[in-house]
């Protein structure tokens, strides 16, 4: 499927599993999910003719910014969560995510970057450096994996033990089936926040 529809049901997902009970934790559970939606595609390239790859991308480092600056001004929490980490997780959770990231970058398209292994080192990674993203990057990789496997082809989960994968067939990743899946994801996303801010509010009073 294409980023965006990635990234809108990644959120929702995230959400969905995450039930943040405060706003700092609607701001990861959103932000993770939309992390999560893009790198499982990080080794798709962008090309004049399709760039949306790069558009993926620059969504989610304009949801990550604007994470971190709601935070810094609001003062939720999300700053004081990074810096009281231990310097040595930090260190620990950059190096699995670079190594993954690097090694996924170089890799074929849907071969160890659509694998359960891909998955869980990012959430590794994540959880070192900030405990509180590694379940919605987990949760959304489970979901773009699952989409996927909507598509017409194959999805190695259990790469590398098992090189060849599983699709459905459905439909096509960048038509019908994916425009509707992406906009499921935006509404579903818009109305798991705004349950969420009604259930916090009413726990508030
Ligand atoms: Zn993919």
């Amino acid at each position: 499927m294409m980023s965006k529809t990635h990234i809108t049901v990644g959120i929702a997902a995230a959400l969905a599993s995450c039930r943040p009970s405060d706003y700092a934790g609607i701001l990861v559970s959103v932000t993770g999910g939309a992390i999560g939606g893009i790198l499982c595609d990080i080794e798709c390239k962008s090309t004049p003719q399709c760039r949306d790859a790069l558009t993926g991308r620059i969504i989610v480092v304009g949801i990550t910014g604007a994470m971190l600056l709601v935070d810094g001004f609001l003062k939720m929490g999300i700053w004081n969560w990074i810096m009281s980490r231990e310097v040595m997780y930090i260190i620990m959770g950059t190096i699995v995510l670079l190594v993954t990231c690097i090694i996924g970058r170089r890799s074929e398209h849907r071969t160890f970057t659509h694998s359960l292994l891909y998955i869980v080192l990012i959430a590794v990674g994540f959880f070192c450096i900030l405990p509180e993203l590694a379940l919605p990057v987990l949760v959304e990789g489970l979901s773009h994996l699952t989409i996927d496997t909507l598509n017409k082809k194959p999805v190695p989960w259990l790469y590398p033990l098992r090189k060849t994968g599983i699709c459905f067939r459905l439909c096509y990743a960048s038509k019908t089936g994916n425009y509707i899946l992406m906009w499921l994801g935006l509404i579903a996303s818009i109305m798991l926040i705004g349950w969420r801010i009604i259930i916090i509010n009413s726990t508030i009073l």
